[in-house]
């Protein structure tokens, strides 16, 4: 069928930009999609609102998958509020943690960490007694905390560091966005003087007491290594477990009854303020409802964590882009290999994995960054998504536009093939019903021969057009004289000048050759003669006249028809177009021939100027270059 399509503006550069576009792949520019889309999401994850979404899922999935049970190892020796009102406060702390601890260390607990900052001198006789029974306390740990400036450490004094068998820091790392504390850093540096945690310390000491082993990426004490970077200053996740499940003596009772100290017993003993007046020194965690966790506590259970191996371990950053890289390809892949509800299902499926895929890796004790595969997830879905549905609407535009045309030409076809036909059918039906005399019978002979052989002629240059418009065909040139090329076309519209009584003259033509599709062309001549016929009154002429000028040859059709207007003339090689009065002037046609011929002399490096005048007539110009003049 024609490409009956409206040729691009600037023709060729039309094509040819239409063939750049067509070379990149829906893959490609998929996968480009994916991959901007994913590293845009990664970004995105960074940012404030990504890490406080990461945050809030992170508490979520702490409560969805509680840590492995069984009985803790950490107990906590609780100066509470009670103990602070009957042992005088603060100021009697002291005193009463001496006695306390005397008789926690009658019932040898494993070790003993005391959270407080003891690196002032006291009351000399609390401090004596204190002294004395840190002398008792088997592996005991005591608490250094950095100085406001980081310059040093507020250090015990020696009367108590003297018979500390660790000594760690007590700092936490609160979330930036919540204050919620996820993690505590296993070591602190002030100055060039280093710190190990604390509950690092208590380990250290309970596992028999050797160095803290280090490198870049781990951090290693009594057996127990634990994974945790240096360069992001050595965090380590607390697996909290229920608070309720932790063993808590206040020292109010141990005071009051020596026999409530065996519940510590082969424990590991972390003393410290619980009291809810202790405020700074209580903090939120992923477990909390409404009640924060006082920092003892949070020691006990950063040491309960390590004493089980029970460790929640960020994964690195890069696996999170490759994850991100990764998706984002996936969906690019499910757009680009499947249509229609399928890939929108897969899509949607690979959307809920990756959805699932943080929760299942934090059971396994594995730290995703959810924001960093979330939103590169769903802004992938959409970019690949949104392509793909406007390309596939765009196509349904294309095919739809591509089907009308091809009715469009359908229609046309076959209204020009019903002229030959209708005469082939006429002078056959003559020849067969009617005994004719035999001039005539050879008279219409030929007359079926010529039509058959012009109807051959028309279907070839309707699909030589075709193939021109796709770019398909090379011309068929060959040389050929002007005059006989304008003498086939003024014999064949003859006919059509006799019946409506319209002179059809040709002027004596200039001696040239042409070097062009002779089919083509003669099509094209041939169609501005009879648009002259059609469009011309009884009694008027149509002129066929020609000239070279500057090796190009000029070859005029005028008639005295009924004329065209100036914006008329602009419109009458798109296709379809007809003049009002055309249609008024009941000749039938489809607007379709001057396209064509426009294409056609395009096509051989030409163009067509067109001169009218409403009610005056019209003159078609056609301009070839290179000819040959005899
Ligand atoms: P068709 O003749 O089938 O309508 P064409 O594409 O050959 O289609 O011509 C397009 C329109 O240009 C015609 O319908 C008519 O309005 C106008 N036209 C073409 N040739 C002439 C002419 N010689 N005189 C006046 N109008 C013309």
């Amino acid at each position: 069928m024609v490409e009956w399509g409206s040729r691009p503006a600037g023709g060729r550069r039309g094509i040819l930009m239409g063939r750049v576009v067509r070379r990149i792949p829906n893959g490609v520019v998929l996968a480009c999609l994916g991959v901007a889309a994913a590293v845009v999401g990664v970004a995105l994850s960074y940012t404030a609102l990504g890490g406080q979404f990461d945050n809030n899922l992170y508490d979520w999935f702490f409560r969805l998958s509680p840590a492995r049970g069984g009985p803790m190892q950490a107990a906590v020796l609780a100066i509470d509020d009670r103990t602070l009102l009957e042992t005088g406060g603060v100021r009697g702390m002291r005193r009463a943690l001496a006695l306390a601890l005397e008789r926690v260390a009658a019932v040898k607990p494993a070790a003993v960490a005391v959270d407080l900052t003891l690196a002032d001198e006291g009351d000399e006789a609390e401090d004596a007694a204190l002294a004395a029974a840190f002398a008792k306390t088997p592996g005991l740990v005591l608490a250094c905390e950095m100085l406001a400036d980081g310059s040093g450490w507020q250090d015990p004094i020696g009367r108590f560091r003297a018979h500390a068998a660790g000594v760690g820091h007590v700092g936490a790392l609160p979330g930036p966005y919540d204050e919620i504390n996820r993690r505590i850093p296993l070591e602190r540096v002030a100055g060039k003087d280093r710190r190990w945690a604390m509950s690092l310390e208590v380990l250290r000491v309970v596992r028999g007491g050797g160095a803290v082993d280090s490198s870049p990426f781990d951090v290693a004490a009594g057996g127990v290594v634990i994974r945790s970077r240096w360069d992001e200053g050595r965090p380590m996740r607390v697996r909290y477990r229920d608070p309720a499940a932790m063993i808590r003596v206040p020292v109010l009772e141990v005071l009051r009854d020596p026999a409530a100290a065996a519940k510590l017993s082969g424990k590991v003993v972390f003393a410290g303020v619980t009291a809810q007046s202790a405020m700074s020194d209580r903090l939120f965690t992923p477990l909390s409802v409404g009640m924060s966790m006082p920092g003892v506590e949070i020691h006990a259970q950063a040491f309960e964590t390590m004493a089980r191996g029970d460790f929640l371990e960020d994964a690195p950053p890069a696996y999170g882009l490759l994850l991100a890289l990764g998706v984002g390809l996936a969906l690019a892949a499910v757009f680009s290999l499947l249509d229609g509800w399928q890939a929108w299902s897969a899509a949607a499926a690979l959307l809920l994995a990756v959805h699932v895929l943080p929760y299942a890796a934090f059971t396994r004790g594995v730290v995703l960054a959810p924001a960093g595969i979330y939103a590169p997830a769903w802004l992938a879905g959409l970019a690949c998504g949104s392509w793909k549905y406007f390309v596939v609407r765009r196509r349904l535009r294309e095919s739809e536009a591509a089907t009308a045309r091809y009715q469009q030409a359908f229609h046309f076809v076959a209204h020009e093939m019903r002229t030959p036909l209708t005469a082939i059918q006429g002078s056959s039906e003559l020849i067969t019903r009617y005994k004719l005399p035999e001039e005539k019978q050879k008279e219409l002979g030929r007359m079926i021969n010529a039509e058959s052989k012009r109807l051959a002629r028309m279907i070839t240059t309707f699909l030589d057009v075709e193939k021109l418009t796709a770019g398909q065909m090379e011309l068929r040139r060959s040389q050929f004289e002007l005059r006989e090329l304008v003498d086939t076309c003024v014999e064949r519209a003859r006919p059509l000048s006799e019946r409506k009584n319209i002179a059809l003259n040709c002027c004596e033509l200039p001696a040239v050759s042409l070097d062009g599709d002779r089919e083509l062309l003669e099509y094209a001549v041939y169609n501005l003669v009879t648009n002259a016929i059609k469009y011309s009154p009884a009694g008027t002429e149509v002129r066929i006249f020609a000239e070279t000028r500057r090796g190009a040859l000029r070859l005029s059709v005028r008639d005295q028809g009924i004329g065209m207007s100036a914006d008329e003339v602009k419109s009458i090689f798109t296709k379809f177009y007809r003049t009002k009065k055309a249609i008024a002037s009941g000749e039938t046609g489809t607007g379709i021939g001057l396209s064509i011929v426009d294409q056609i002399v395009s096509h051989h490096g030409g163009r067509i100027d067109v001169e009218s005048e409403p009610d005056k007539g019209s003159c078609f110009t056609v301009e070839l270059p290179a000819v040959t003049i005899h």
